[in-house]
């Protein structure tokens, strides 16, 4: 795909190849996202105990071997590989953070813990199960150890000058841990993305309040803040706005001044007061599409504050369908994985696996389809996936029951019981 412009596209369409914003692939929108996406570029020092969920803005390299010293593996003996048909004498113990720091010559032997540096004269270690002790010497029980056996060498886990994490490396558990086996207690991360949302609705009543007739709570803001809170960004809630254009205004203003994102909810399907369409249009450049997917179609994307011309700082949008499973499924699709990028990172692609399903499942080709599945283990030990029974796109309990997607893509029609199907698992969504 070459590089295009918003603005561009917005004018003349027909410069982008199979852009046709009433019949986006999945994989298409994706792609044509990505193309737009600036990551930030401040950066910023984070405690390593805080840095989980941020970006690395440089690599991490080992200023040291890790382990820093020849060591054992077992509680055991060390000894020389040589000696291992010998009668050995025990001339000390070392201990983890206590090294024996005598030589051990032919013939001897040192007892050893787990972690305990390898004295001088020693290449070999024996478990401690795999030996006879008797006043004070041992005899080997292991016909089949070998030289260097037990040991866990120097530089084995990491070695000095190794890059041990690449710049935009999102940190995990292991890696803070790992970059604390290094000894360093600091490390530079790009700045936190800032991302605002809102829904958008007269119906939307927040919790707390009694329901009148006509209105429903609004649930969007809680699943996008948890989504949002497992991606480490720094959130701005800007509550529930009714469909009136002024307050839509100021607060879309608010949001994009402020931020590096804007999500909304609702208000981007045809057929809405078209409020959020003509706002964006004066203050951006924003496309609407209608996705070949369900649930999930609707989908606007863009630039709040464009000015790609001279190079002024945007904002970028996403408007979310208002119904609770497309706004979550949309954000799955599309939108975390933006985020990913704007925060410094390449995101890497969701596993896929197939496993059969439990039941048939009617679907048109030509679009992708992500049911709510549970994935279960049965009695026999293979996994197999039950689609939930109620699919609608305003049905957040199945969502909540589920703990995958099963994916059906544009090519796939209606499935039998007992077909393979693909799943992509909730729980991998970070
Ligand atoms: P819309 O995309 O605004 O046409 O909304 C589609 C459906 O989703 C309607 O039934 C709305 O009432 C519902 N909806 C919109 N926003 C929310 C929200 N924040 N929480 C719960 N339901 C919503
Ligand atoms: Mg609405």
């Amino acid at each position: 795909m070459t590089k295009t412009t918003l603005t561009q596209i917005i004018s003349d369409p027909s410069c982008m190849d199979d852009y046709d914003p009433n019949a986006m692939s999945v994989t298409q929108a994706r792609a044509f996202i990505q193309q737009f996406l600036t990551p930030v570029i401040e950066t910023e020092q984070a405690d390593v105990m805080h840095s989980l969920g941020r970006v690395l803005s440089a690599d991490i390299v080992s200023p040291s071997n890790v382990p820093n010293y020849d060591n054992s593996a077992m509680d055991g003996y060390a000894f020389q590989f040589a000696d291992a048909d010998k009668s050995l004498k025990v001339i000390g113990t070392a201990y983890a953070g206590r090294p024996f720091d005598e030589e051990v010559n032919a013939g001897e032997c040192v007892k050893i813990m787990t972690g305990a540096m390898l004295p001088k004269g020693v290449d070999t270690v024996v478990m401690q199960e795999r030996v006879n002790q008797t006043n004070g010497k041992i005899t080997l029980n292991d016909s089949k150890i070998s030289q260097g056996a037990n040991i866990r060498l120097a530089g084995e886990d990491l070695q000095l000058d190794q890059t041990v994490l690449a710049k935009g490396h999102l940190m995990r558990p292991a890696d803070i841990g790992l970059v604390a086996s290094l000894g360093i207690g600091t490390v530079n991360v790009y700045r936190q993305l800032k991302v605002a949302f809102f829904s958008t609705g007269d119906e939307l009543i927040g919790v707390g309040k009694p329901l009148k007739s006509g209105q429903i709570y609004d649930s969007n803001r809680y699943t996008l803040f948890g989504m949002l809170s497992r991606l480490g960004v720094a959130i701005q809630d800007l509550g529930v706005v009714p469909d009136d254009p002024a307050l839509l205004e100021s607060t879309l203003l608010k949001a994009a001044n402020e931020n590096d994102v804007v999500i909304t909810s609702g208000g981007v399907s045809v057929g809405e007061a078209d409020y959020m369409k003509t706002l964006l249009i004066k203050h951006g450049q924003v496309l609407f599409w209608k996705i070949n997917m369900k649930p999930g179609r609707p989908l606007a994307y863009g630039k709040i504050g464009t000015d790609e011309e001279n190079n002024v700082r945007a904002t970028h949008y996403f408007g979310l369908p208002g119904n609770p499973v497309s706004a979550m499924v949309t954000f799955y699709q599309f939108v975390r994985e933006a985020l990913i990028i704007l925060m410094g990172s390449m995101p890497k692609p969701l596993p896929l696996f197939k496993v059969e399903c439990t039941e048939p499942i009617k679907k048109a080709t030509g679009r992708t389809e992500f049911q709510r599945g549970i994935l279960y283990l049965t009695e026999g030990g293979s996994w197999k996936v039950k689609p939930l029974p109620n699919q609608g796109s305003g049905v957040l309990s199945s969502m909540s029951a589920a703990n995958c997607f099963i994916v059906l893509d544009d090519m796939t029609g209606n499935c039998n019981s007992g077909e393979l199907v693909e799943v992509q698992l909730l729980e991998g969504l970070i």
